[in-house]
């Protein structure tokens, strides 16, 4: 299979990290996206070993094994994959060499603390069965891990090409975006989100808040938000922001599909004015919807994050459904930042509708933020 073996044996730092539900990859996006280069890897390498982590196992725990993500590799690639169950296993090098141009996957790497630790001397171990590592897992490049920072120190390392791919299109965002810039945030809560609010205020246009965090900045506005999804802790914070300079360019939803039971699933949309004590807002609504609506459709810019309601509900899904709609058709540079609001693109558009789709929820969050996340440009693009 290899034409120029340069690399040698080629270990690559992956995020596949993918929701599994009984044994079953519910997405697989960030597989497809961990595979787009790798034809070009292969032709430059022996053999290529792909290591990743899997949700946040305590210790080993069959429940988070990568064996799934094994089979789904090899079915995206039509040939198997071989899986090695322990990254201390001393017959790695003799596995690989016996098995030129093959791909392999090992378990978990978060199964040894060692990882979490940023151990040097795990990152020696591990890297001395390689020539070469790649670092391609923009989803993680926010965390101080070994295999982030560490397994680089000891064989010729580069950073992978979804990695800075991924970088050039979010500096797109953070430098001199075409304006109107508008963001898009959503999903369950405000905390995880305020110091990108922050971060992001001054230099956007527009911030249009929906799903969960938008109550707590409505309740400190004063209206009756029922029993919807709300952060007390956060209320004064959500003051400060809107009574800022920038609170102006905040725009909150105006009415909701509410309901008084989210597990019966019933729908009544109505205004934020009419809220009861026992409503609880699931969902924006129509008036909203358009509103959102002409914002969007004189941005330039765009980026997203964060579902508009409890769109897993099909009676909830009617603010993200046409958010996705609206956003997919417009004509300027649109980023989606990973994801919920990834699965809603999957549901109700194509992903090909957008210009740059995040492979890091929480690592492209952190980008934004402003922050130097400890993954990225650390080693040499690799260009092959
Ligand atoms: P996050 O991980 O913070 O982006 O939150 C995503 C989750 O927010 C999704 O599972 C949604 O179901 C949930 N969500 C969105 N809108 C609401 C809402 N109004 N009330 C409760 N949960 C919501």
């Amino acid at each position: 299979m290899s034409t120029n073996e340069s690399l040698g044996h080629t270990l690559i730092r992956a995020d596949l990290n993918s929701p599994i539900q009984n044994k079953t990859i519910q997405d697989n996006f960030r597989i497809i996206k961990a595979l787009e280069h790798l034809k070009k890897i292969r032709e430059n390498s022996k053999t290529v070993t792909f290591t990743s982590h899997l949700g946040r196992p305590l210790g080993k725990d069959e429940n988070y094994s990568l064996k799934p993500i094994a089979e789904e590799m090899s079915e995206l690639l039509g040939e198997k994959v071989i899986f090695i169950d322990s990254i201390f296993d001393q017959h790695i090098k003799s596995n690989l060499e016996r098995n030129p141009g093959k791909v392999f996957l090992m378990e978990n790497i978060r199964f040894y603390q060692e990882e979490l630790d940023n151990d040097t001397d795990f990152a020696q171990k591990v890297t001395s069965n390689f020539n070469t590592f790649i670092l391609d897992a923009f989803g993680a490049a926010h965390r101080s891990h070994s295999s982030i920072v560490s397994f680089g120190k000891y064989i010729n390392s580069f950073q992978g090409e979804l990695m800075s791919n991924e970088i050039k299109n979010l500096q797109k965002l953070t430098n001199s975006p075409a304006q109107p810039y508008t963001v898009i945030l959503g999903g369950a809560k405000i905390s995880d989100k305020l110091q990108l609010i922050n971060n992001l205020i001054p230099h956007v246009d527009n911030l249009l808040i929906g799903g969960g965090m938008c109550f707590t900045f409505l309740k400190i506005k004063g209206y009756n938000i029922g029993k919807s999804l709300c952060e007390d802790d956060y209320l004064s914070t959500a003051e400060v922001l809107l009574e800022s300079k920038h609170g102006h360019k905040i725009h909150l939803p105006s009415d909701f599909g509410v309901t008084e039971s989210i597990e019966r699933g019933s729908r009544v949309d109505k205004n934020i004015d009419e809220f009861t004590d026992q409503d609880i807002g699931v969902d924006i609504s129509m008036s909203t919807i358009k509103e959102f609506e002409s914002i969007l459709l004189k941005s330039k810019t765009v980026f997203w994050n964060g579902p508009m309601g409890i769109f897993e509900n099909p009676n909830y899904k009617l603010g993200t459904q046409s958010i996705t709609e609206i956003v997919s058709n417009l004509n300027a540079y649109t980023v989606v930042g990973g994801g919920d609001s990834v699965s809603a693109i999957q549901m109700f558009s194509n992903l090909s509708k957008f210009n740059h789709i995040s492979t890091g929820g929480g690592a492209s969050l952190k980008y934004l933020e402003g922050n130097q996340l400890p993954g990225v440009n650390i080693y040499k693009p690799l260009i092959l």
